[in-house]
C-alpha cells in the first residue's frame, strides 16, 4: 500500500443499494463492510482509505444545500489528513453536487472527486468497481487541484458535468470541456485543463436554500405562469432558452416582464436548451430582445453550473451588480471566457 491516504465520503446513491419491494433503496453498512474487504485495496499502488457512511443514506434525488454544507464540512474536517477525497454519491443529482461543490470549496488544492455506479455492487454486471478502484488511484496519485466526477474511464471537471444517459454506463459528459483525465490501459491526465493550485488556504461557502427557479421556454408557453413565478419571491432565474439563447421578440408581456423583473433586482440568467455550445445574445433579434430586457449570458455553462453557482452567489454579501458581473466570468474554470 502507497503512503497516500484518501477519505471516502460516503452519502448514498446506487451504488451501494439493495433491491427490496420498493425498488432499488441504500442499504446502511453494506457497501462499507464491503469496501474494508475489497481485495485491490491491498496493492502497491492503492491508497490508505478510510470511509465515512453518512448516517442517512440517501438516493441522490432527496439531496438537498443541506447535503452539499455536510459534504463540504466534511471535507474541510479532514483535509489536512488525506490526500485526496472521494464523494460517493447517487448519479441523478451527481452533477449538481459536483457543481454546489466546486463553488463551496474556495482554494482547493486537493483532488474531490464525485463518483457512483449504474449497477449497485450487490449486482452481478455492477459498474461499481472500475468506478471506485480508478476513482481511488487519481484521487491519491494526481495532483488535480479541483472538483471532478469520474464516470466510466472519464475524469470530468464538476462543474462542465451532466448526466446525458439514464442507463448507459457511460452516462456522463462534459459536453464543453474535454475530459481532464482519459482512462484506458494507460491514465491520461490532460495537465493543461487542470485548474491552477491556489496559494490560500481551503475555505468553505454556504449555499442557502435557493430562492431561484429553472424555467424552460417551449412554444406556446404561458406568460401567466412566468409572472406568477417572477413574483414568487425568486432572487433568480435560469431562462432556458433556444439554440444560441433566443426568446420570442413579438410577445410584449414576456419582454415586459422579464424588463420589470430585472428592474426589481431579479437576477435573470440565460443559458442555452442545447446539449452543447454557448449563449450569444448579440446574434439574432430574439436573443437582443432578451439583452435589451436586462437578463445576463450564461455563456457555456452547463443549467447545473448556472444554477448552482447564482445560488452560491445569492448566498453572499455581493450586490446585484456584483452577482451579475461574476455570472459572467469563470470562477471555478465552469465557464469558457476570460
Ligand atoms: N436514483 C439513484 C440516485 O441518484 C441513481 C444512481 O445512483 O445511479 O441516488
Amino acid at each position: 500500500m502507497s503512503s497516500k491516504r484518501v477519505y471516502i465520503a460516503y452519502t448514498g446513491g446506487t451504488i451501494g443499494m439493495k433491491p427490496s419491494e420498493k425498488g432499488f433503496v441504500p442499504e446502511a453498512g453494506y457497501f462499507t463492510e464491503q469496501l474494508n474487504r475489497l481485495p485491490e485495496l491491498a496493492y502497491p499502488d492503492m491508497p490508505a482509505v478510510v470511509i465515512n457512511e453518512y448516517e442517512n443514506l440517501i438516493d441522490s434525488s432527496n439531496v438537498t444545500p443541506a447535503d452539499w454544507f455536510k459534504i463540504s464540512e466534511d471535507i474541510k474536517a479532514h483535509y489536512d489528513e488525506f490526500d485526496g477525497f472521494i464523494v460517493l454519491h447517487g448519479t441523478d443529482t451527481m452533477a449538481y453536487t459536483a457543481s454546489a461543490l466546486s463553488f463551496m470549496l474556495e482554494d482547493l488544492s486537493k483532488p474531490v472527486i464525485v463518483t457512483g455506479s449504474q449497477i449497485p455492487w450487490s449486482q452481478m454486471r455492477t459498474d461499481a468497481r472500475e468506478n471506485l478502484i480508478t476513482s481511488l488511484l487519481l484521487a491519491s496519485r494526481y495532483d488535480i487541484p479541483e472538483v471532478a466526477l469520474y464516470f466510466h474511464n472519464r475524469l470530468y471537471r464538476g462543474n462542465r458535468s451532466r448526466k446525458l444517459d439514464a442507463t448507459g454506463f457511460h452516462a456522463f459528459s462534459s459536453p464543453n470541456f474535454p475530459p481532464l483525465v482519459e482512462v484506458g490501459s494507460q491514465i491520461n491526465v490532460n495537465k493543461n485543463l487542470l485548474l491552477k493550485e491556489p496559494s490560500k488556504p481551503l475555505k468553505i461557502n454556504r449555499i442557502a436554500a435557493p430562492k431561484v427557479m429553472v424555467l424552460s421556454l417551449y412554444p406556446g408557453f404561458s406568460t401567466d405562469v412566468l409572472e406568477a413565478v417572477l413574483n414568487s419571491g425568486i432572487q433568480g432565474l435560469v431562462l432556458m432558452t433556444y439554440g444560441m439563447g433566443n426568446a420570442p421578440c413579438n410577445d410584449i408581456k414576456f419582454l415586459h416582464l422579464l424588463g420589470a423583473a430585472n428592474h426589481a433586482g431579479i437576477i435573470i440568467v440565460n443559458c442555452t436548451q442545447c446539449i452543447k455550445g454557448a449563449v450569444d445574445m448579440s446574434s439574432y433579434e430574439t436573443g437582443q430582445e432578451l439583452l435589451s430586457a436586462g437578463v445576463i449570458s450564461g455563456f457555456d455553462m452547463t443549467p447545473e453550473a448556472t444554477l448552482t453557482k447564482l445560488s452560491y452567489l445569492l448566498s453572499t454579501e455581493c450586490s446585484t451588480a456584483e452577482i451579475k458581473q461574476k455570472m459572467q466570468i469563470s470562477l471555478r474554470g465552469e465557464l469558457s471566457i476570460n
